[in-house]
């Protein structure tokens, strides 16, 4: 096994063992219940995930709480001290990183090496804390004769955040480092599809040496998320992962008098218009759609010609699906890898099939394909539906497959009818060089994330990451400002002094 006190030099080591980091320390869990984490490309076991129960749970809060006093105290200059380190170490095991999280996850090398400096550049928005910590606070002198008033922002106690398979390595770092450097502690639960990443990221916490308590790790399915949402001590939690559970963490978050930001599901469209750069365009559409075998939230899965782009624009998408090389994420010429399970598979196969039996036509079937190499991967072709409508389920339901949905629009109005038709607001990209039409874009599609010839419109860590609609509940978003305003609260003092 790899020893996760020793860290490997070499790059393939991935942990075989998943454990808890509770109280600065490993703790192994031994548990009536888990599951393998299996490599979605031969479907071979990497390890088991024992799930931590109630009692394990418990125990973490508890940890964390105890720690919170000493940390909210330490000034938040000597705490990004921790923050600069973390990034260090973070960076030092980037590649092991990536290495654990193809295999777990299925995505490319350069798919999962884009995704941990997307991860980093948080810990790097998080170091400066101090100064982002003096937004929202101030004061304000003679508010009254001889008074005045100040704002302070404090850290609250314990936050958890609760994270989907999708993105193993960036995603718990769209919270760790704002939840820490705020002066809160924290207990990170991450897909117990995907543990592996987390486990190689709490290494470097380790290594980092923060304060005993201060970061924690459990791992479980829904019954370690249920003692973590109805704990008493816990005073937040951050949610990504689907729509139906985002709204089940937001209600029973809120009735347990929790703060709660959760980030849903998706339907996202693309829109090229007779404006666009079709040889810019294209390889951004196809990105979108087919990158990351489509399991990503802002993937536009459906993609709308307008008025006499379509036809350049279904030749050329074409020819690009026509190139793609579908394989084991490790595998360099890989651009497509496995879906996450052999059920996704089917799920997706499932919904290709509704979407012929609706009317669509299947213009590229990837549903048979098999890898000569990998004949038990998770694997399914780039498939191309074309002349879908919004009343199919095709255009309605989040794919997250590699299925790409094209359609035509008369014109921009009738394209942004159908991108606002779905119940999600995630994200849209629109393909042009006209201004007036970007801007009209910007007005009238309703989702928090817009890419204007940019097809995974995911913000930097300095901006904050955030649907509308049922792709979230919640006010505070994830990343840059939003995250100090969710990590902390506001304290008023207002004084008087009758000697002056
Ligand atoms: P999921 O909802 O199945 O699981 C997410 C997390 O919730 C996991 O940690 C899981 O253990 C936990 N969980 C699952 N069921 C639960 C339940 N009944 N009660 C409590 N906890 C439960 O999601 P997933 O399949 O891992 O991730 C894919 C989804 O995440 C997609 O819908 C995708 O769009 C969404 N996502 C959204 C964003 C965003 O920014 N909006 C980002 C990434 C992924």
């Amino acid at each position: 096994m790899t020893s996760k006190q020793e860290q490997s030099p070499d790059a393939t080591a991935v942990p075989d063992t998943v454990d808890s980091y509770v109280g600065g320390e490993w703790v192994s869990v031994d548990s009536d219940e888990g599951q393998p984490v299996v490599n979605p490309a031969t479907n071979e076991t990497l390890a088991d995930v024992p799930f931590a129960t109630a009692e394990d749970v418990d125990e973490a809060v508890q940890t964390a709480s105890e720690a919170f006093e000493e940390w909210s105290r330490t000034p938040p200059v000597e705490r990004v001290q921790y923050i600069f380190d973390l990034k260090q170490e973070l960076e030092a095991r980037q590649e092991d990183i990536a290495q654990a999280l193809t295999r777990e996850h299925g995505k490319t090398l350069n798919e999962a090496r884009g995704e941990i400096r997307r991860g980093i550049e948080n810990v790097e928005v998080a170091a400066g804390i101090p100064n982002m910590m003096r937004e929202g606070s101030g004061n304000v002198q003679d508010v009254a004769k001889g008074m005045d008033e100040h704002a302070i922002r404090q850290p609250l106690g314990v936050f958890t955040a609760v994270t989907p398979f999708n993105f193993p390595a960036m995603i718990p770092l769209w919270f760790l480092p704002y939840a820490v450097a705020t002066g809160n502690t924290f207990v990170l639960k991450p897909s117990e599809k995907v543990p592996l990443s987390s486990q190689l990221i709490f290494e470097a916490v380790d290594a980092v040496d923060f304060p005993d308590g201060v970061v924690n790790l459990v791992n479980g399915g829904v019954d370690t998320v249920t003692a973590l949402l109805e704990h008493d001590d816990i005073e937040g939690i951050s949610f990504v992962g689907s729509t139906p559970v985002a709204q089940h963490i937001y209600q029973t978050a809120a009735e347990h008098g929790k703060r709660v930001q959760a980030q849903g599901g998706a339907k996202n469209y693309a829109v090229v218009s007779e404006d666009a750069e079709l040889e810019e365009a294209v390889p951004n559409v196809i990105g979108s759609v087919y990158g990351n075998a489509g399991q990503r939230c802002l993937a536009n899965d459906v993609v709308v010609g307008v008025g006499d782009s379509y036809e350049p624009l279904r030749e050329e998408v074409l020819d690009a699906v026509d190139d793609l090389t579908v394989g084991n994420g490790l595998d360099e010429d890989t651009d497509v890898g496995p879906l996450i399970t052999g059920e996704s598979a089917e799920r997706v196969k499932g919904m290709i099939e509704d979407a012929i039996d609706e009317g669509a036509d299947l213009v590229v079937d990837g549903r048979d394909f098999e890898h000569p190499d990998y004949p038990d991967g998770n694997f399914l072709g780039p498939t191309l539906l074309e002349g879908v409508t919004t009343d199919m389920d095709i255009t309605q339901t989040e794919i997250f497959g590699p299925v790409m949905a094209l359609t035509k629009a008369d014109d921009i109005d009738e394209a942004i009818e159908m991108v606002n038709s779905t119940q999600y607001g995630n994200a849209s990209s629109l393909y042009t060089e006209n201004g007036a039409e970007a801007r009209k874009y910007r007005y009238e599609v309703d989702a928090g994330n817009i890419g204007i010839n940019v097809g995974v419109c995911a913000p930097m860590g300095f901006f904050h990451f955030g649907g509308r609609k049922d792709s979230f509940f919640g006010d505070l978003h994830a990343q840059g400002e939003d995250a100090i305003n969710f990590y902390t609260d506001k304290t008023i003092t207002i004084e008087r002094y009758y000697s002056h």
